[in-house]
């Protein structure tokens, strides 16, 4: 199978470390807010890489840290006036309340950075002591001159990162590029004892800690979104190497950009969604299936067409699994006369090694779905890919609930109908057309739906 890796600028052949184990790291929330709309993409994809790992047979070691300490934290601590260790509890319940309602299931391990201070001042220690960090009046930093590798994950070069320095950069440092390792506390702040007084570690020192410590020296993947390229996963590669000499992870992957109707999203721009609020109106196979449909390298734009699309394509999942009544026949063992199953798990694995390509998967399923929809096909043709339909949906993380989404009754087209039903009763009386009207209602009250006339407009419901 091929990754791209941000590392080397090229898809290469995965080969883990060991065989059928795979080891990966996934930058995690700082926990200050409620998470954003572009940051679901991430948590998604990277539980999409996970599933599909187990499914081709690894033994997957997931770590997604919870960064609960760090300025922002402090900050909103000022503004929410509740303290910090408040604030992360908060921001924390909400970050996995709101992955649960997403459907992305948790990782294996779920570090906070608070936990491992002591860790982080071991390893800053080691970094002063290699001359690769120094300390100027309780704040220690990591001198990036010092540490040839600099640069090789984003490309940047340090000539052009001290050019592009601003003028009122800090004057403590030897140099602009220069980046915090561990930070002296102010009145009022968060603080454990070090060595330089009492202070903090900075949010590039939490993730190699705690990567390494639950990971081990190198691992397999290091991902995030391509945000974290520069300066976070850089300043990662660099403290790992000048401490340990020994590569962080083999291979990088980041995920693209998410914009908003063409726009980059930003508070200020009044387009700020959190996934709080797009699952108000949208469930999460909806969102999932619009971010698996574009490659997760590729920038996304998010709009309410977009997603609305993204919505009809995974009912009309559901309705084509209903049509052929899936729970009758998912435990069957089906006779698969010409292979049809090899045949479209080849297409699948072959999507999906070509650096996890999910928009062609989707592509692919769409064509699953038509052979089952489709009354000319034999129904154990209709059957074998109906069987398709859910073993690749599942990897891509869809159909987590499908026994009771298909047990379901009411599903969303019934509902659909019903409301249809009531607009065509409404023409009904508009026209003084009464009998057919109360004939209408008198029907659906026989089959347990029950309409109700108000002055606003006709209700419905169900009488169980
Ligand atoms: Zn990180």
């Amino acid at each position: 199978m091929k990754i791209y890796n941000t590392l080397t600028n090229k898809k290469e052949e995965f080969i883990p470390i060991e065989t059928n184990k795979v080891r990966m790291y996934v930058c995690g929330p700082t926990v200050y807010n409620y998470f954003h709309i572009g940051n679901a993409r991430p948590l998604i994809f990277f539980d999409v890489v996970k599933n599909f790992f187990e499914y081709i047979g690894n033994k997957v070691t997931f770590v997604r840290n919870i960064t609960d300490i760090d300025d922002k934290l402090i900050n909103r601590s000022i503004e929410e006036k509740i303290p910090v260790s408040q604030i992360a509890e908060k921001y924390t319940k909400a970050f996995f309340d709101d992955c649960n309602a997403l459907e992305i299931n948790p990782a294996d391990h779920h570090p906070k950075a608070t936990e491992y201070i002591n860790d982080m001042i071991k390893l800053i220690k080691e970094l002063v002591e290699k001359k690769f960090a120094y300390e100027v009046n309780g704040d220690v930093y990591f001198s990036v001159s010092k540490f040839t590798g600099y640069g090789k994950l984003s490309g940047k070069k340090l000539e052009d990162l001290q050019a592009g320095a601003r003028v009122e950069a800090n004057k403590q440092k030897k140099h602009p590029a220069d980046f915090t390792l561990w930070k002296r506390a102010k009145q009022g702040e968060p603080k454990w004892a070090s060595p330089w007084g009492k202070g903090r570690p900075g949010w590039h020192t939490e993730c190699v800690v705690m990567s390494r410590k639950l990971l081990g020296g190198t691992f397999d993947i290091h991902g995030g979104g391509i945000d974290l390229i520069f300066p976070h996963h850089e300043n990662e590669i660099a403290q790992a190497e000048a401490s340990k000499n020994q590569k962080l992870a083999n291979y990088w992957m980041h995920n693209g950009y998410l914009n908003i109707e063409g726009e980059k999203m930003s508070k200020s721009l009044n387009n700020f969604f959190t996934a709080r609020d797009i699952l108000k109106k949208y469930d999460a196979e909806a969102i999932r299936f619009f971010f698996l449909s574009k490659h997760y390298r590729n920038p996304i734009d998010f709009n309410e067409n977009i997603i609305k699309e993204s919505s009809q394509a995974v009912k009309n999942f559901y309705n084509c699994l209903k049509s052929v009544d899936y729970l009758s026949f998912k435990d069957e063992k089906l006779n698969d006369p010409d292979n049809e199953r090899k045949a479209n798990r080849d297409l699948f694995l072959q999507f999906m090694n070509n650096d996890f390509n999910t928009a062609q998967v989707i592509a692919l399923l769409f064509e699953i779905a038509s052979v089952v929809k489709n009354n000319d096909e034999p129904l154990y043709r209709k059957k074998i890919y109906s069987h398709l339909l859910v073993e690749f949906g599942n990897v891509l993380g869809f159909f987590q609930d499908l026994d009771n989404k298909l047990s379901n009754d009411l599903s969303d087209i019934s509902g659909e109908l019903i409301e249809l039903i009531i607009n065509i009763r409404n023409l009904l009386k508009k026209e003084k057309n009464w009998e057919i009207a109360d004939a209408i209602r008198k029907d659906l009250k026989e089959i347990g739906i029950i309409l109700k006339d108000t002055p606003k407009g006709t209700n419905w419901s169900i009488n169980n």
